[in-house]
């Protein structure tokens, strides 16, 4: 049964971290119907989904994959389907709410179809889409009446910091780090560590590429720049600040040198939860921060030295060129070759930024040549690797 207040809901990623945190935020909210969920290769989990959510339509990119979902969910009324033009399909579905949490570039096609399809709210996960393709992302939502709602964790929160702006500028925003796994490793060691060490956060439960890319400090480099394009603020406004306890998840500086910030456990369902429910915030799954239980919340300055990609990304955020980019596609490709042991931890930085001088200066405006600049990098980056 479906009341009133039902909206409808498509989830593009819904099998990985963040998609299978939003389809128990979905269950839990109880207000939704589900138009359609994507995934790649984990037909499991999809199953699953099918039968507890029944979506109109299913999808997997990986055609192996989509077959055998086709063949398990064959007694469901679900539509299975697989491929490329499939995704663009589940994304154009007429839904009140797409959230984007396809992880990487891999995302960027299937958002800016459904933003397209128009009159949507597009809540984003996928920062990488956003490092790639933000101005035109930005100037799609507006002419296509959609909404862009963040769900990473740190740009929900100056989202919600920036409810109580009033009429100041943005003086600074204030990104929150925990610094990942090797915060206090000196560098000498990095150069020795191993990929179980790396998927060790200490304070997160994410996806591998993300784990990775907060060991390397990649992440908060992507998020600066997915910063700058949700927020319209110019990099020297922007200070990533080390914070190991994950209970400030960012904040912002008026004009008055007041800071909002905002905080609560370190669980995802709080973010995804508010992009789904804004503007009401609503009971969650998530647990209370106990403040006194945490005793202590300390803020260091990033080490740039040691973490090379956030240095770099800091470096290129302001570029309009291909540099963004070509940073991301490195970076992808760089953490795919760590993860399959084919190159080691400090390998990944000096990789990406060899990349970002080679290719970093071409045009990069129309999603043709941004598609083109990703597949340049990555085949570079395999190069560079042998
Ligand atoms: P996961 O790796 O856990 O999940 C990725 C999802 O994308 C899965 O559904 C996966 O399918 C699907 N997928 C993978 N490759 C492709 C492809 N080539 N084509 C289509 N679909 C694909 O990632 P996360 O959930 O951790 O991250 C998703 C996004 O959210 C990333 O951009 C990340 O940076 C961002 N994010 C994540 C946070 C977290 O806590 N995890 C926090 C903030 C942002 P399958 O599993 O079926 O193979
Ligand atoms: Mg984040």
């Amino acid at each position: 049964m479906t009341g009133n207040n039902t909206k409808k809901i498509t989830v593009l990623g819904s099998t990985g971290s963040i998609g299978t945190q939003t389809m128990e935020t979905v269950a839990f909210l109880g207000s939704f119907q589900v138009q359609a969920i994507t995934g790649n290769r984990n037909v499991a989990e999809m199953e699953r989904q099918i039968r507890q959510f029944k979506p109109k339509l299913a999808v997997m990119s990986d055609g192996e994959a989509g077959k055998e979902l086709s063949l398990k969910t064959a007694d469901t009324e679900t539509k299975v389907a697989w491929g490329e033009r499939a995704l663009l399909e589940a994304a154009e579905l007429d839904a009140d709410i797409l959230v984007s949490s396809i992880v990487g570039n891999a995302g960027l096609v299937p958002t800016m179809a459904a933003i397209k399809a128009g009159g949507r709210r597009i809540a984003l996960a996928n920062k990488e889409t956003l490092v790639c393709a933000g101005h035109l992302f930005t100037k799609a939502i507006l002419e296509n009446h959609c909404e862009l709602i963040p769900v990473d964790s740190e740009h929900s929160a100056i989202f919600q910091c920036l409810m109580s702006r009033g009429e100041s500028e943005i003086r600074r925003i204030l990104l929150t780090a925990s610094g990942g796994p090797f915060r206090t490793k000196p560098i000498s060691e990095l150069y020795s560590v191993r990929k179980e060490d790396a998927l060790k956060h200490p304070n997160w439960d994410m996806g591998a590429k993300i784990t990775i890319d907060s060991a390397t400090m990649m992440n908060k480099g992507l998020e600066v720049i997915e910063a700058m394009h949700l927020f319209s603020v110019p990099v020297e406004k922007i200070k990533v600040v080390v914070h190991p306890q994950s209970i400030v998840h960012s904040g912002v500086e008026f004009a008055d040198n007041a800071i909002i910030a905002q905080m609560g456990t370190p669980d995802m369902r709080i973010p995804i939860q508010l992009a789904l429910t804004y503007p009401k915030r609503l009971p969650s799954l998530a647990k209370p921060a106990e403040l006194t239980e945490i005793s202590q919340l300390t803020f260091e300055e990033p080490d740039l030295e040691k973490f090379g990609c956030l240095a770099l990304a800091l470096e290129i955020a302001g570029r309009t060129d291909s540099a963004p980019v070509v940073m991301n596609g490195a970076n992808e490709e760089a953490v795919r070759l760590f993860l399959s042991d084919k190159i080691g931890f400090m390998d990944i930085p000096q990789i990406v930024r060899e990349t970002v001088e080679k290719l970093g200066s071409l045009p990069a405006d129309t999603i043709e040549e941004i598609l083109e600049r990703d597949r340049q990098s990555r085949r570079m980056v395999r190069e560079l690797s042998l």
